[in-house]
């Protein structure tokens, strides 16, 4: 299948896609020729979230362009991002507040560091 990311960078597009699928329900930016897997019924609020959640994270790499470089760990990027990081390594989730180990952090589409469950809220 030919990927429609085109120009787009490999993790661009992987996050757009996360951002579809989190707002519009869709499984892939790809288009299948198919109308009903090519269009969708989308809420306006639904637009507002999803171009919301891209200006967010275009924005967050403009200030923090290590974000961007996926050598970076989830700690490192947390301490960019100035959340509380412990001596030894665990990064406080400043979603639920709890510590885990900074493999268990993420970067969400819109640019913040959470916990695997939190990031599925
Ligand atoms: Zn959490």
């Amino acid at each position: 299948m030919k990927t429609s990311a085109g120009h787009m960078s490999e993790s661009l597009y992987r996050i757009f896609t996360q951002i579809a699928r989190r707002e519009f329900f869709v499984e892939t930016l790809e288009t299948r020729n198919l109308d009903r897997l090519d269009f969708h019924d989308v809420s306006v609020g639904a637009m507002r979230d999803a171009l919301l959640a891209a200006y967010n994270l275009g924005r967050r790499d403009a200030e923090h362009p290590e974000m961007r470089d996926e050598h970076f760990t989830a700690e490192t990027k947390a301490r960019a991002l100035g959340l509380a990081v412990h001596a030894d390594g665990q990064v406080v989730c400043p979603e639920c507040g709890v510590a885990h180990n900074s493999e268990h952090m993420v970067c969400t589409a819109d640019g913040r560091v959470v916990c695997d469950p939190c990031s599925l809220d």
